[in-house]
């Protein structure tokens, strides 16, 4: 292995299974690649069950000079996890068992890195980073609250008696906003006794402050006092530890490809900002029942719509569809689901899209004014960036504290009185919510905060903004660390 030549760094990073992680991965990659002169390889553990991700990966330029992309396996894990385990405990485990496969693999690279990176599930992945005598860092492609709950969620455990879920007050952190237990809790967290409440507490979050340093993908003034928070020492920094760096808002581009076909035909002959995006994510289904409602709902709304669908689920919540795409069989025509003449009713108003869709350039299209998003928070940020108002319809993990971000923070978008992972939603307030943010005075004050947000986000990118600046204070942890083996190997 040689070591690099000291005016570029050489960045490798590790990105855990599924789309909301790859996306976020690949972005952080090209930024340093862009505007840091790194030259960078993502180690990618693969699903291999998800047609977008490997379609991701396939249409990712390759510049061997600048960046590499290596596929790790997936580990065989059929022995230690159950098939009914929770999604955290699934890819806990696979980050866990591809410890030694990583290894060999950055081992056996040419050029010794000067920096590890990974995201929030490869923190067990940081000593082979001491071996090296490089530096190390976690990149938490999410929000600045999400990470203050990582970083306390440790000493919660020790003082919160009882299960989380079942807490009467609200839950303290530190210099942040509280979290509601029966609105806001990320699920996993609920009870202690689940294999998942462990996994999130001795890996996810015990893991975070490892590193040299963490970043987020949010940018310095969207939420400065959580930020300010986790920097004070005595408030979170304490338990924080080391810098953290906004980054964000890093978002998949769009594409000029992406711009063709059925869905940008109908979209260019719609009025603008007329039509109502619907989609839940790489993973997000809706129970049987959930699925009549929204499409009687957004039928009454009489708005126009491009919706996501998947095939419904059995269970009462929202639950994960494991693969992002599905056989394309007969089985998953919405024909099959859809109340009785839905589609023939709506044929003119509306664009029903099985399983996936390319959303940055959905959202980016002028004909679309709203979003009825899962809240996961790539698919926020890429709302924001393109300046779309919201229903927040969150399901699972973090999306819940995402949902109270955008309405109760950020003025961005509207909620259901009653969140959809507890109970039906019913068709009538479906309508009012969509009605409200496609035309009434408080959707139009929503799209008025949502654009400035964007620019905002938009400005901490520009050279000299917050983001840039940080990602560049960033980089000079891999300048400051020797970049030689531990062993003395060059
Ligand atoms: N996505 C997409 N088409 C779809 C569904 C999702 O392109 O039909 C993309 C979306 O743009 C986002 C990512 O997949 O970049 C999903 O990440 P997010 O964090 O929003 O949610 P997750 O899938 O991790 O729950």
């Amino acid at each position: 292995m040689e070591t690099m030549n000291n005016s570029k760094q050489h960045a490798a990073l590790l990105c855990s299974p599924g789309m909301g992680h790859l996306i976020p991965i690949l972005e952080l990659a090209k930024q340093l690649v862009a505007h840091q002169n790194f030259t960078v390889t993502i180690f990618v553990v693969s699903s291999q069950t998800s047609h977008a991700e490997s379609q991701l990966l396939n249409s990712t330029p390759t510049n061997p000079q600048l960046w590499h992309v290596v596929q790790l396996p997936p580990p065989d894990i059929s022995g230690l996890v159950d098939p009914d385990d929770a999604v955290v405990t699934i890819l806990a485990m696979m980050m866990r068992e591809v410890r030694h496969a990583f290894r060999s693999a950055l081992l056996g690279m040419e050029v010794c890195p000067t920096m590890l990176i990974v995201d929030l599930f490869g923190t067990e992945s940081l000593p082979v980073a001491e071996e090296l005598g490089i530096s190390k860092f976690v990149y938490v492609p999410s929000n600045a609250w999400f990470l203050s709950l990582m970083v306390y969620c440790p000493v919660l455990d020790v003082e919160v008696k009882g299960d989380f879920v079942h807490q009467k007050e609200p839950i303290q952190i530190p210099g942040c906003r509280s979290i509601l237990p029966h609105l806001d809790l990320v699920d996993t967290l609920s009870v202690r006794a689940h294999k998942e409440y462990l996994d999130f507490v001795e890996i996810i979050s015990s893991g975070v402050s490892k590193g040299d340093a963490i970043l987020v993908n949010i940018w310095e003034d969207l939420e400065p006092k959580t930020l300010a928070a986790l920097r004070d020492e005595k408030l979170l920094g304490r338990y924080t530890k080391v810098p953290v760096y906004p980054i964000g808002p890093l978002i998949r581009p769009t594409e000029s490809s992406g711009s063709r076909g059925k869905v940008f035909d109908w979209l260019d002959k719609q009025p603008n900002e007329s039509v109502i995006y619907l989609s839940l994510g790489s993973g997000g289904t809706l129970p049987y029942e959930q699925m009549t409602e929204m499409a009687w709902g957004l039928e009454l709304s009489k708005q126009r719509f491009v919706w996501v669908i998947r095939k419904p689920t059995q269970t009462a919540d929202g639950a994960f569809f494991t693969g992002g795409s599905g056989n394309g069989g007969d089985e998953d025509s919405p024909s099959k689901y859809l109340p009785k003449g839905f589609l023939e009713r709506t044929k003119d108003v509306g664009l029903v899209i099985p399983l996936w869709a390319p959303q940055v350039d959905i959202l980016a299209h002028p004909s679309v004014g709203g979003f009825l998003s899962h809240c996961g928070w790539n698919s926020t940020l890429e709302s924001i960036s393109n300046g779309v108002p919201m229903i927040a319809w969150p399901l699972y993990a973090e999306q819940r504290m995402n949902s109270t971000l955008l309405t109760e923070e950020f003025g961005v978008a509207v909620r259901s009185k009653i969140p959809p992972w507890k109970k039906v939603v019913e068709r009538e307030e479906i309508e009012e919510m969509v009605r409200k943010i496609m035309g009434e005075k408080e959707g139009f004050a929503m799209r008025d905060r949502v654009r400035k947000l964007k620019t905002r986000g938009a400005k901490a990118l520009e050279k000299g903004g917050s983001s840039y600046n940080a990602l560049s204070q960033f980089a000079k942890h891999g300048e400051l660390r020797c970049m030689k083996f531990a062993d003395g190997r060059k």
